[in-house]
């Protein structure tokens, strides 16, 4: 049986895809074939033009994911255009920076809320469909903050940290089901996400200086490795954490 990273005729939803990490796995799922919706609040013009010029089809669905509030209709209106989710990409993110001993409970609850209670509960709601299908693949967006600390983002880590727990927690209860929830921890890739980092010299240069690689890395060195775990060459690998990160953990 040969190995197949083709996505022809899968259905993928991918949460805040109108830039940076989100808009290259959203166009690299197209090029391997999967008609893609996209579910954020800002609009994803330039995605959904990347996307057609694939020749597959892309649906926009408006949603503030801050809250939980719009998950059921994200599914149904992702049903709706594309006529199931087969994979779904939780990548909306955010992160608060602030030092510790003055970090807000709203920069606790805002980051909490976006990148760990949204994506347990959008998956929660994806899952129900695959099950009943019998299959499906759930990647979530992680961090290097899944397994280091960092500095000045006690949400942003604690979140992150959730996020591999959650995708092990998911794997092993959807295993049987025919569904595989892994998760990418990207290093340092340059995006708005970034962008005060790399605007601080000193902090760029020392990140700099770690990375094994050399360099930032680019949204699309997350992007391959998005679809590997949404293909069938990934049917056997589930609750895994991959760091795609110029070796940065190496060190
Ligand atoms: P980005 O360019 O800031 O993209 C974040 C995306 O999330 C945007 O589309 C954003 O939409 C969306 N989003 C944020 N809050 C949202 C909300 N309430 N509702 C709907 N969409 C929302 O940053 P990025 O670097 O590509 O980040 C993507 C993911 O990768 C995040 O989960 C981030 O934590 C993670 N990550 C990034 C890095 C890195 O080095 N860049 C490293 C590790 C992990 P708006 O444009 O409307 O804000």
């Amino acid at each position: 049986m040969a190995i197949s990273f083709s996505l022809e005729g899968k259905a993928a939803l991918v949460t805040g895809a109108n830039t940076g990490i989100g808009q290259a796995i959203a166009v690299a799922l197209a090029e391997a074939g999967a008609d893609v919706a996209l579910a954020g609040r800002s609009e994803p013009t330039e995605t959904l033009a990347l996307i057609a010029a694939t020749g597959r089809k892309a649906v926009n669905i408006k949603a503030d994911l801050s809250s939980i509030e719009p998950v059921g209709r994200v599914i149904d209106e992702a049903v709706a255009g594309l006529g199931k989710v087969d994979i779904l990409v939780n990548n909306a993110g955010i992160i608060r920076r602030d030092d510790l001993l003055q970090f807000s409970e709203e920069d606790w609850d805002a980051v909490m809320d976006t990148n760990l209670k949204t994506l347990f509960f959008l998956s929660q709601a994806a899952a129900k469909g695959m099950v009943e299908r019998g299959g499906g693949k759930i990647v979530n967006i992680a961090s290097l903050l899944t397994f280091q600390g960092g500095i000045r983002v006690p949400s942003y880590a604690a979140a992150k940290s959730g996020v591999g727990g959650v995708t092990k927690a998911m794997a092993n209860e959807l295993a049987a089901k025919g569904v595989q929830v892994n998760a990418i921890a990207p290093g340092y890739i340059s995006t708005n996400n970034t962008a005060a980092l790399q605007g601080d010299e000193t902090r760029n240069r020392q990140i700099l200086e770690r990375i094994p690689t050399g360099r930032w890395g680019d949204p699309k060195d997350i992007a391959g490795a998005a679809v590997f775990l949404a293909s069938p060459a990934s049917d056997y690998v589930t609750g895994h954490v991959l760091a795609v990160d110029g070796g940065w953990l190496a060190r």
